[in-house]
């Protein structure tokens, strides 16, 4: 009898086992839930097919089509993710058959590459995007950059970089959306919808990757790649909240950074990487590693050689390791030796599967394949361009309204440096943007004056150097002009990375050129094109009006154009502070009150900047009424709401940004003198009138961050700050 009670047993629980064997879940299953499949995929796989998954190879580095075939051949069919350089669709999806036909379990390869502000169709640098405070236009040139991408062969953009950035001597300042925490943070949200679209399985939608995680701007003295001495304080008050906004949005990825923090690197650090990104915020996607950021562990000194490097990068939250194949070297090693634990590596393997399965990769592994004149600088695109161009550009000074140029002006020299540039006008980072696809400044100019007014065109003098032999030239293109309109700024490579200066100031010879041309007393327009704030003091005194219009990118014609003629009516405000002088850095808006408020500034130069964060002048004049609060006391659950009417009560039409700061006098511990905390963008036509809310949320807008990342928000009283004006009210229990 027991035997036979045994024997039932046994053959139940057969029974059992074999139909969970039959019933499993099948990995390439599209109708299976993800996480179901992704078990299913991650129980069959090699400890090497596991480690490849982890690794990112770069394809394309020589796109010459003769070499193609060969470069093909390096791809194993296993790699996990490709930094993909070549332009062209077909080869991306003869690389994916190879990963779908020749690999033993058919998983499908992501495909990367930096598409930072534009793809082909190139857009401002994001530091200009952020100043024209649009967050539907900045989002839709990143769905324009996706699409332009997707068709292109890729499923993944290095972007956006949201790394809030203080020191303009650090060129990578260009990239990212400026000096205050809340607007990266609401780009951040932008452009992650722009790139990912809703869903992320759907065509032209690629994943966004969040960069560089974390305090990489911080870097000693604007240097690139060096050492960043963050408080935790600093890292959840100013770091944190752009990262966190863009994980709430949904971004796939995040990238860490080349950065020490403190001593524990960016790149090895695991209270950022796994207890905050991932403990606290639930991240779901992966982690890949900045190029070479696990190799340079070793020359930061956290690790004695490259094993080493591994082990710390991946235990501290690393899952792929972009283009330097220390994962593929000495993982297999780490594992065996027991340093790694396997349940990590299926961990890592888990979120690489999940980014892949929620792009479609499995059920859709290969992109469209459309002529080139339907994918890319579509009419439409470049309207985009050009309007995000003209937005994010800012008038600084417009003495006697000399700006916009007027029918008395009926010849304009116009010299310079960037008049005729194609390449240093698209910034760094110029994703696959050709200098024959920019419509140059002149070219831009000559449409718009066509038969309005005679251009005087003269080079004048080259970005740097000592030549001023041009300088004849273009005091003769002055002299027979009735207003001077000189193209200054700075060449690609100057921002960007590895792109840090001792100075911000343009070079000399540039600023002698405007000096010569002031000697002819006619009204001088300065436009500056620059990938950062830039020292005016000397030049500002020099000009009648100054524009800056970043690196607008392809559309640099028609937006500086435009901007000039009033057909586009300046809105930018900046993103950003711009000193007195270089020295005077850092200096930024929401900086903690001093000690004495009235002593300690440089004694050299005047207190304050010479443009503030926000600063921006307009065609128009915008009349703003009084705030109105709907209480001055409220209890802490409960929600206020300011407001503000303004008057357009100029000539033309205008787009005004509102931007409304809160300040908190008094608390536990010390506060920034102000914080944004929103802003909203409308159009207001000529003699109209809008309102403007803000809804207060006391504990979203009001407390504080303490150093381990918890909100605090204090009874007492605040202010409400919208330019100038300043309005009291009271937090209750
Ligand atoms: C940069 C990243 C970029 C990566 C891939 C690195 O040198 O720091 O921002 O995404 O290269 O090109």
């Amino acid at each position: 009898m027991k035997k036979v009670i045994l024997g039932l047993i046994a053959l139940t629980l057969f029974a059992c086992v074999d139909s969970v064997e039959t019933h499993r879940t099948n990995y390439k299953d599209k109708n299976a839930p993800i996480e179901d499949r992704i078990e299913d995929l991650i129980s069959q796989m090699t400890l090497d097919e596991k480690i490849k998954q982890m690794n990112q190879w770069t394809y394309g580095k020589n796109a010459n089509p003769n070499n193609i075939g060969d470069e093909m051949r390096k791809v194993s069919p296993e790699i996990g993710s490709l930094l993909y350089r070549s332009t062209n669709p077909e080869y991306r999806n003869q690389i994916q058959k190879k990963a779908m036909e020749d690999s033993r379990l058919g998983i499908p390869i992501i495909f990367g590459f930096d598409a930072i502000h534009g793809y082909r169709t190139v857009f401002p640098i994001p530091l200009g995007q952020a100043c024209s405070w649009n967050r539907n236009l900045v989002k839709e040139s990143c769905r324009i950059s996706a699409k332009e991408s997707w068709l292109s062969g890729l499923d993944w953009t290095f972007s956006p970089m949201l790394d809030v950035a203080r020191d303009a001597r650090w060129g990578r300042v260009s990239e990212g959306y400026g000096e205050d925490s809340y607007a990266n943070a609401q780009f951040a949200i932008a452009a992650v919808q722009g790139y990912q679209g809703n869903d992320l399985a759907d065509k032209y939608t690629i994943a966004a990757c969040l960069k560089h995680y974390i305090g990489y701007s911080l870097s000693e003295g604007g240097r690139d790649y060096h050492y960043s001495d963050i408080s935790r304080q600093t890292l959840w008050e100013t770091f944190m909240p752009p990262f966190e906004a863009g994980i709430e949005a949904g971004a796939a990825t995040v990238m860490s950074g080349f950065n020490d923090i403190s001593g524990t690197p960016a790149s090895a650090n695991h209270y950022t990487l796994t207890e905050v990104l991932k403990e606290k915020w639930g991240h779901d996607g992966f982690v890949v590693s900045d190029w070479g950021s696990v190799r340079n562990l070793v020359e930061q000194g956290v690790a004695k050689d490259l094993k080493v490097a591994t082990e710390k990068a991946f235990m501290a939250g690393i899952e792929m390791d972009m283009v330097d194949n220390t994962y593929v070297d000495y993982l297999p090693e780490l594992v065996e030796e027991g340093k790694v634990p396997m349940a990590s590596i299926d961990e890592a393997v888990r979120r690489i599967l999940r980014v892949k399965m929620k792009l479609g990769l499995f059920e859709n592994p290969y992109v469209d394949v459309v002529p080139e004149n339907e994918r890319y600088l579509l009419p439409e695109y470049l309207e985009t361009a050009e309007n995000l161009a003209a937005e994010s550009m800012v008038l600084l000074k417009n003495e006697n309204e000399t700006l916009p140029i007027n029918s008395n002006y009926k010849s304009l020299a116009i010299i310079g440096p960037m008049v005729k540039d194609s390449i240093h006008i698209m910034g760094f980072w110029e994703g696959k943007g050709r200098p024959e696809d920019v419509e140059t400044i002149y070219e831009g100019l000559r449409k718009e004056f066509n038969g309005k007014a005679t251009l005087n065109y003269a080079l004048g003098c080259d970005f740097d150097g000592d030549d001023k032999s041009g300088f004849k030239e273009a005091l003769n293109a002055a002299n027979s002009s009735d207003a001077i309109i000189v193209f200054l700024g700075e060449k690609r490579n100057w921002s960007g990375e590895n792109g840090s200066r001792s100075t911000i100031a343009l070079p000399k010879i540039q600023e002698d050129l405007v000096a010569e041309l002031q000697k002819t007393g006619k009204p001088i327009i300065l436009m500056l094109s620059s990938g950062r704030p830039l020292e005016l003091i000397r030049l500002n005194e020099m000009a009648d009006a100054i524009v800056e219009i970043w690196q607008p990118g392809t559309a640099a014609g028609s937006s500086v154009a435009g901007i000039l003629s009033g057909r586009h009516n300046p809105s930018g405000k900046l993103s950003i502070t711009f000193p007195q002088t270089t020295g005077q850095i850092p200096i930024y808006y929401n900086m903690r009150e001093s000690a004495r408020p009235k002593l300690g500034h440089y004694q050299d130069i005047p207190r304050d900047p010479l443009y503030w964060f926000g600063h921006g002048l307009s065609y128009t004049n915008y009349d703003y009424s009084d705030v109105t609060l709907s209480q001055t006391k409220i209890k802490r659950d409960k929600k206020l709401i300011a407001e503000i009417e303004v008057t357009n009560s100029g000539n033309v039409d205008g787009k005004e940004t509102v931007l409304w700061f809160i300040k908190d006098p008094f608390a536990t511990i010390s506060r920034p003198m102000k914080e944004l905390q929103f802003f909203d963008k409308k159009l207001i036509k000529s003699g109209e009138t809008e309102t403007y809310r803000f809804e207060i949320d006391p504990m979203r807008d009001l407390s504080y961050v303490d150093s381990y990342g918890e909100k605090h928000l204090e009874s007492g009283d605040y202010y409400v700050i919208v330019n100038d004006q300043q309005i009291k009210f009271e937090i209750i229990d």
